[in-house]
């Protein structure tokens, strides 16, 4: 699709990627202040699960172990999201969205964690103009975590 998708567009540029392969990718999220908030995506321009080939799916895979490896190792978090929903954006990616502890907290006494809802306020919440340093700190080290399963950064 190209320079028309904002994910393969994305995926081709270097400033927020966290690694690729051949096949997919891991970015992250620009303009939420929420460091740790990914998007994991094939390569080539797929709008159905169905369409992807086994390579795909098995990369897809891995990235996904290893974004909540990772952000599970990191404070404040305490679970991570994945979601996919194609409405905005039809190439098909995963929000992987750390969950912290904070946003658990924030909620009226004796109520349940409402994920979905957590989802929507904090994408809004957390939106900002400019990458703030708290994410661009994380890409740095997520770039580290990853940097033996990604081809060489360029
Ligand atoms: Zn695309």
């Amino acid at each position: 699709m190209g320079r028309d998708c904002p994910v393969c567009c994305e995926l081709e540029s270097p400033k927020r990627r966290i690694a690729r392969d051949h096949v997919a990718g891991v970015y992250h999220m620009g303009n939420i202040a929420l460091p740790g908030y990914l998007v994991i995506a094939p390569r080539r321009h797929v709008v159905r699960w169905m369409d992807l080939d086994r390579e795909e799916r098995d990369s897809l895979d891995r990235f996904r172990a290893l974004a909540e490896k990772v952000l599970l190792e990191t404070e404040p978090v305490r679970k991570v999201y994945f979601l996919s929903f194609g409405e905005v954006c039809s190439h098909l990616h995963i929000h992987c969205f750390p969950r912290t502890r904070w946003m658990a907290e924030d909620r009226p006494e004796g109520a349940d964690i409402d994920g979905p809802g957590l989802f929507v306020r904090y994408r809004s919440t957390l939106a900002c103009i400019r990458t703030p340093p708290e994410v661009t700190a994380m890409v740095q080290r997520l770039r580290k975590a990853f940097s033996g399963e990604s081809e060489p950064f360029a």
